[in-house]
């Protein structure tokens, strides 16, 4: 199974750097292997170029169990995601350009696809606090509670699932959508989906 999960990280990293999710070494991700033990992409390294051994196992107070590389800085964010949330064993830290880029203009995250309405209905929009500190990891674990995502104002999204592809989709289709909304604002404006659709 660690192997499994390995392997499923270094895929995921490679899959946001070719979507253009994450910068050469920006954005990690992280998944639950047990109660205590946390797989997470390391600090530094281009995270397009990984390899399975260079993933770091963590305990869930941020001490490395193995590994030759420094975990990511983010470690904190997804240790407090994992204690604030039972219920996810991925989460995924991206950059999404046209996701941040949208929300730096002061516009909100309308989901005005199918995919986006039963995902993530309203997707929390959090101040700006520095990247890898306390502040940062509190924030987003308090947000986070009924959602699937989150935005971090100047920075980027944290998408959490049960599974990472279920993290990485989620993640994509929020950039999927804020690159929709961005060319229908080019264009007078977006429609969303008719309201007798947009029931539970
Ligand atoms: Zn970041």
């Amino acid at each position: 199974m660690e192997e499994f999960l390995r392997k499923e990280l270094v895929k995921c990293m490679k899959y946001l750097h070719t979507k253009g999710l994450i910068s050469g070494i920006g954005g990690n991700a992280s998944v639950r292997l047990s109660e205590n033990e946390v797989l997470i992409t390391p600090s530094g390294l281009l995270k397009a170029e990984l390899h399975p051994s260079d993933i770091v196992k963590i305990d869930m107070n941020g001490n490395v169990l193995s590994g030759f590389l420094k975990p990511s800085r983010e470690g904190k964010l997804h240790i407090a995601i994992y204690r604030a949330r039972p219920d996810v064993s991925a989460i995924i830290h991206a950059h999404n350009p046209f996701t941040v880029g949208i929300t730096l203009a002061g516009k909100k995250i309308e989901p005005v696809n199918y995919e986006a309405w039963t995902m993530f209905k309203d997707v929390p929009i959090l101040e700006f606090k520095l990247p890898g500190s306390e502040d940062l990891a509190n924030l987003v674990a308090q947000n986070i509670k009924s959602n699937s995502a989150v935005i971090l104002q100047n920075h980027g999204v944290v998408t959490v699932g049960k599974t990472l592809m279920e993290a990485l989709y989620i993640a994509e289709t929020l950039e999927e959508v804020s690159t929709m909304i961005f060319v229908a604002s080019c264009l007078g404006g977006a429609k969303l989906i008719p309201r007798e659709y947009m029931k539970d």
